[in-house]
This record gives C-alpha cells, structure tokens and sequence, in this order.
C-alpha cells in the first residue's frame, strides 16, 4: 500500500512541478531558484513554526524581510542616502494618480513624453491634478518608436518630466535616458526594472509594479528622492501622501508582507547573478537571439526599428499580417510549452516578454519552435 502511494504522490508531484517555458507580460514568471525557496520554507519561515504569510507585520523576523529587500534594492540600484525605497500597494496605476498629487506644483506645468498605452493612462489621471505640457509623442508612428529629444526641449520651471522607460505593449523602450532634463524625471519602470544598469540620481522618482521583474503583483516599488515628497498639500489623504510612508519605512500599515519576502528573494536572485551588470548582458543576450531570428526570417517581422526595441517584451508579426494565422499560431506554440505569446489585444500580433526570470532555454526553444512553424503559418 505504501509503495503504491509514494509512486502516486510522485507522479502527482512531477506533474505538478512540469513548467511551461512562459511568455505572459505580466504577471510574469519568477525563478524557479526563488519558488522552490518558497516552496521550502512555506510552512516553516526560520524556524518560526509559521508561513511569512502568517506573521505579524511588526514581527523582528518580518521587519529583518523587509529590510533586507530594501537594502539589496539600495545595493543592487546604488541608491543614495537623499532616495528612499517604499514599498506601497495600488500597483503601478497608483502611480499615476499619487505622482501628480505628491508632486504637481501649480502653475508648474508637467513636462510630458508620451510613448504608448501606459503614458497615457499616466495622463489621463494627470489632467485630473494639474497642467502638462506634452513635450514629445510618438502617437502618429503608432508608438513604434522612441521621440528623439533634446535638452533645450524641457522646461526648467516644470513640476517634473514623465517617461516610461519600456512600452510593455509596443515593444519599445528608451536605450539612452533624456539627457539635461532640469526638472526631476519620473520614470514608470514597471517593465524594465533591475533589466540594466542606470543611475538613480538622474531621476526624481521612478516606480514599478512587481509583477513583471521583481515579483509577485500586489507590491509596487517607489524610489524617490526624499525632497520630492515635502511638496504633497496636507489635503491629501494620508495612504497617497509619499512622506507617510518614509516616515514609517513602508510600515504605516499592513504591507503586502508575502511579495515583499519573495521579491527579497528575486533580488538576492540577481546579486547573486553578479548584479545589474550581469543580468544586462543576460537579457541583452537573450534579446539578441529572438530578434536576429525574426529579422533573418521569410515569415516574420519586428514593426519596432532597431534602436527603440524592447529587450524586455519583444513584439512581431507574420509579415502575411493573417490574424487568424497568428492567433493560430500562438495556440500551436502553446501546445508545445511555449505560453503567453499573444500580442496585448490592443495591438495584435505575438509579444514575448523575456523579464529578467525567463531563462535563454525558453527563448532558444521559442526560435526552434517558430523556425518550425514558418512554413506552416505565413
Ligand atoms: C503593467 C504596467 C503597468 C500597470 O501595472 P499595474 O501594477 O497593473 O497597475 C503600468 N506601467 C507599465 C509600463 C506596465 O508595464
């Protein structure tokens, strides 16, 4: 009897653990390093007798978790003493709305760059708050491309400049940060964060919500460069004001105590990688496969030209534009353990996201797979 059950549970146990090579934009997959931690430790956190899950916030255990996520953070991006990490909830979309409130000075028009569906969310919850004046657009290319601008473009009175460092949905991201920009930047970074080196002391304010490179969803990071945070009117309510939350280090209430210990997790993942200079050269790498395929291919193409592309979330389509092909496709790859590939249903298409956890097996496998499919899906 017990025989046959062990065999059973571990059957039950690789069918369980059998992972698809995953693609999806968000949430998107973690280490399979970090998950099995997790795995490991579920029931029993350090000897506490208890899940992270079930441990009070103030707890000594929980506090040393979040503060070692913030630190490896602060290690991992450079961070200065003058910026202080938070970690907040609301995801990115928050963001939005709580930049403008914290931040917009009156008569101070926002200095705005718009390059896609998440800038433009963005505004929509700025025009709520305060004035922008748009500084570049990349609309009238359809977003497939990063404006070229130049110092002399922005406003030194501005309240701050706004980006999105990587267009999740079009494939784009900025290669080189607007240079001189005299107002503080403000980067949504969800898509691309910790996926490259960049200094933190070009920027105000730059945020992300978890899902995509750091963790689990339900935790969105903020780092922000404290003076930043005195210009929020006391009218606001207290939980969207930045300065409540330095003043308490991310404590003044319940955090999302779980994805904090896991992205901790995620991040000792990538020191232990070597960092931020070696995790770019990993995605650069990866990128470079899937592109040089679809740009050598009869079946393929990539709508973004080479210097705005994505090696975040790589967009292309079958040159026959056939949506029903595509969409054909992506079933059949999935078939195959290669899951998430369909464009965001705003632009059709296939999009493989390839974030900072997505192995180069995953990618190699996907060229197999597509080189395979290209005189079946034209
Ligand atoms: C996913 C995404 C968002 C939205 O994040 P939520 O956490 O779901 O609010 C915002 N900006 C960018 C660039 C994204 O990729």
């Amino acid at each position: 009897m017990l025989a046959v059950d062990l065999s059973r549970i571990i059957r039950l146990n690789r069918e369980m653990t059998s992972r698809v090579f995953n693609f999806n934009a968000g949430p998107a997959g973690l280490p399979e390093a970090v998950l099995r931690q997790v795995q490991s430790e579920l029931l029993n956190f350090g000897e506490t007798g208890m899940s992270v899950m079930e441990m009070s916030h103030r707890s000594k255990v929980y506090m040393a978790i979040q503060e070692e996520a913030k630190s490896l953070f602060k290690k991992l991006l450079n961070i200065p003493t003058d910026y202080e990490v938070l970690f907040l909830q609301g995801g990115a979309s928050l963001q939005f709305s709580m930049i403008p409130m914290n931040l917009v000075q009156v008569n101070h028009p926002v200095d705005f760059i718009h390059t896609g569906a998440w800038t433009e969310k963005a505004l929509e919850e700025l025009i709520k708050v305060g004035e922008y004046r748009m500084v570049a657009s990349s609309e009238s290319v359809k977003h497939t491309q990063i404006p070229q601008v130049s110092a002399n473009q922005f406003n030194p009175k501005a309240s701050y400049t706004y980006i999105c460092s990587n267009n999740t949905i079009f494939g784009t991201q900025w290669d080189q940060f607007p240079k001189g920009v005299p107002s503080p930047l403000v980067a949504d970074m969800s898509s691309d964060i910790l996926s490259r080196n960049f200094d933190i002391t070009d920027f105000g304010l730059v945020f992300a919500g978890a899902q995509k490179n750091l963790g689990p969803s339900g935790v969105t990071v903020v780092i922000i460069k404290k003076e930043l945070a005195n210009r929020a009117p006391n009218s606001i309510p207290t939980m969207l004001q930045y300065r409540t939350h330095i003043k308490a280090d991310s404590l003044y209430n319940t955090p999302p105590t779980f994805g904090i210990y896991i992205m901790g997790l995620v991040l000792k993942w990538i020191d232990s990688l070597g960092g931020l200079t070696s995790i770019e050269k990993i995605n650069n790498d990866k990128a470079k496969v899937l592109y040089d395929f679809i740009d050598n291919s009869n079946s393929f193409y990539c709508p973004v030209k080479t210097e705005y592309r994505s090696k975040m979330n790589v967009v292309f389509r079958l040159k026959s534009k056939d949506e029903a092909a595509e969409s054909a496709l992506c079933k059949a790859l999935e078939k195959k353990g290669l899951v998430g590939l369909a464009g965001h249903r705003s632009v059709g298409g296939l999009r493989a996201s390839i974030y900072n956890a997505h192995p180069i097996e995953g990618v190699k496998a996907l060229v197999a797979a597509l080189k395979e499919a290209e005189s079946e899906f034209k």
